[in-house]
């Protein structure tokens, strides 16, 4: 097995349905499919951040309001996702439980640090909701804190149909082609899109890894924690 315990970020839009907009059941089952899969394939522990991006971002969908403001609808957006994953999960006979930097006890436990880690090893997933319970961060940064806090050893940014980091945009430039190591400081001093800024420099600054890759393609998330070489590795 290629990872003992490992942190999974995926987009809010990875939940819509093909327009990008709301939670979709199609799509969280598809998911869940897939990480269930992955659990009982590999005996993984692992976690999960959700995004926000199918309901609510602070600076798009905010504009006019007071940022701040608009930041903390996006953390609680995360927790309607963090819910809906964890119905997918259960329902695909996954044991999973959600853990919210913004306390909201009737729907989900509080983040805390040392019981999250512990149904890590009872074999629970734990999805983090609420980002980190800041705004001005985003839920990249809340993945690579999370997986420092409970000792992850990678974390596994999930695309959509992409399958790792190119040297260009594919789709504007034909040349472009994909690359399978690199290390952070490459990945900054290039400008690729992995995650944003701040995320990618604590990463650096931790020498956490990364893995780029697309959690779409069938069997993908279970070749990659069998140590299979899928997407992009990113280290220090
Ligand atoms: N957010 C925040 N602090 C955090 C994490 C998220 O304020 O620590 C807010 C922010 O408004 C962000 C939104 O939640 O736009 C949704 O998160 P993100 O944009 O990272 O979602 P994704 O693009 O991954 O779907």
């Amino acid at each position: 097995m290629a990872y003992k315990r490992v942190l999974l970020k995926l987009s809010g839009e990875f939940l819509s349905a093909e327009n990008g907009f709301g939670i979709s059941h199609e799509a969280t089952t598809a998911l869940a499919r897939e990480i269930k899969a992955a659990r009982d394939a590999t005996g993984v522990e692992l976690a999960i951040v959700v995004g926000a991006g199918n309901l609510w971002r602070g600076a798009r969908n905010g504009e006019g309001m007071d940022p701040a403001t608009a930041d903390y609808m996006g953390m609680i957006a995360t927790v309607m996702n963090a819910i809906a994953l964890q119905d997918a999960l259960e329902q695909a006979g996954q044991p999973t439980r959600v853990q919210t930097a913004i306390t909201m006890s009737q729907v989900a436990e509080p983040y805390i640090r040392r019981r999250a880690i512990r149904h890590l090893e009872k074999g629970r997933v734990v999805i983090f909701g609420a980002g980190t319970g800041n705004p001005f961060f985003t839920t990249d940064t809340t993945a690579t804190l999370r997986a420092l806090e409970v000792g992850a050893e990678v974390v596994l940014m999930a695309k959509n149909k992409v399958d790792g980091v190119y040297s260009d945009d594919p789709r504007k430039n034909p040349d472009a082609y994909k690359i399978d190591s690199i290390s952070h400081r490459e990945v900054v001093a290039r400008g690729l899109q992995v995650m944003d800024a701040t995320a990618l420099t604590l990463c650096q600054d931790k020498g956490l890894p990364l893995v780029v890759f697309d959690i779409f393609a069938e069997g993908n998330l279970v070749r990659l924690l069998s140590g299979e070489k899928v997407g992009t590795f990113i280290s220090s």
